[in-house]
């Protein structure tokens, strides 16, 4: 089966005994149990409820993975997952990642004595060269938020394979319509589901999904321990969410397209970023990897003053912070997803005061490039 009807047809959530079509809310914090000496599938909705069980079925199957755990924010997957770690425990870590996910392990798990070493991680030299002894982990993104640096997938999994330790993938740029990295051999992938997934705005959870059974106990211990789990209603809005996200993905991706060949044809853009360009440095790795460019681009303007002048007056979008939404999210990542990276670091990562993130949605190119024309100002 193809992943558009996957995405309707591939799942569980057809309920036996009424048929109904759409995903069941099941919103009870307990069960009853009929037998003492043995009780049912379910007893406590932290440890399982039915609506979430349902989506994290399907949800495994879409990404090519056999457990999925469904959280109630991407960084309560990411966190949950990092959890499963122990004091004394390495890890390797893409040094652009998610501006919250660099909070999480350089302000909480560094109390807990986990090891974490930074990395280029589109430069697999510098991969090699951190590995040590206790080393368990790489965590990376692909691309990257938000210069859409490229890491090659197959070369990190096999180093790792090598070294006997996993490979974690945040996979929430590209979603798994175009992008499957358990499919290529990672070992564990993290969501927001909050972004593409989602898809309208409306709701923020996670996921953690791998093939592995060993791997996905330690995560269910986490998930029941730690109790961030996702609610019925919100299990359900990514349910119907999922629905589209071929259509939604096409369309958005379609337009960012349009829009980075538009930017790089701009006197007053200074650079574009994004993996669907010809003259992107690692296209023919992306390309390799996945099954499109996805719908999110960076640019830089050349001055502070034309960015802010673009801030403010753009139009046909919003500025927000966020992605994945069918409505087109224009973001600042030096005060928005970045703004947790002390500024000299943030730099030199290339996370300037003149760059701007786009996630592109599903409105008509025109009315996009017309409300971004208002937003120039030479
Ligand atoms: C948004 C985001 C997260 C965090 O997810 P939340 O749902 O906001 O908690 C993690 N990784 C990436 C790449 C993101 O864009």
């Amino acid at each position: 089966m193809k992943f558009g009807t996957k995405l309707l047809h591939g799942g569980n959530s057809i309920e036996k005994e009424t048929g109904a079509v759409t995903l069941p809310i099941y919103q009870s914090s307990t069960f009853h149990q009929f037998d003492i000496d043995n009780f049912g599938e379910y007893d406590y909705a932290r440890s399982g409820n039915p609506t979430r069980n349902l989506l994290e079925r399907d949800f495994a199957k879409l990404e090519g993975g056999n457990y999925a755990f469904a959280f109630s924010s991407g960084i309560a997957a990411i966190c949950s997952v990092i959890s499963i770690f122990s004091a004394g425990d390495h890890l390797v870590v893409a040094s652009d990642v998610y501006g919250g996910t660099y909070r999480a392990i350089t302000k909480l798990f560094n109390k807990f004595n986990i090891e974490f070493t930074f990395v280029d991680a589109s430069n697999i030299k510098e991969i090699e060269n951190v590995i040590k002894s206790n080393t368990k982990a790489i965590y990376l993104e692909t691309p990257s938020n938000p210069l859409l640096k490229i890491t090659d997938l197959n070369c990190v999994i096999s180093i790792a394979k090598k070294n006997k330790i996993i490979t974690i993938v945040d996979n929430t740029f590209m979603s798994p319509y175009l992008q499957r990295p358990l499919e290529l051999g990672a070992d564990i992938v993290v969501h927001s589901a909050t972004k593409f997934i989602g898809g309208h705005s409306d709701v923020i959870a996670g996921f953690a999904v791998t093939k592995d059974k060993n791997i996905a106990d330690e995560i269910y211990k986490i998930q029941n321990s730690f109790g961030a789990i996702l609610s019925p209603q919100d299990c359900y809005l990514i349910s119907r969410g999922l629905k589209t996200l071929k259509v939604r993905m096409e369309e958005s991706q379609k337009n960012a397209l349009t829009l980075a060949n538009w930017l790089n044809n701009q006197d007053i853009v200074e650079e574009v970023y994004y993996p669907g360009l010809e003259d992107h440095r690692d296209k023919e790795i992306h390309d390799k990897q996945s099954f499109g460019p996805g719908a999110v681009l960076s640019f830089k303007f050349k001055t502070l003053e034309q960015t802010k002048y673009f801030l403010n007056n753009v139009e046909n979008v919003v500025v927000a912070v966020s992605l994945g939404a069918v409505e087109t999210i224009v973001s600042y990542p030096a005060k928005m997803s970045h703004a947790a990276i002390p500024k000299e670091n943030r730099e030199k990562m290339g996370v300037t005061d003149t760059l701007i993130r786009v996630s592109l949605g599903i409105e008509d190119i025109e009315d996009l490039i017309e409300g971004f024309k208002k937003g120039f100002r030479n």
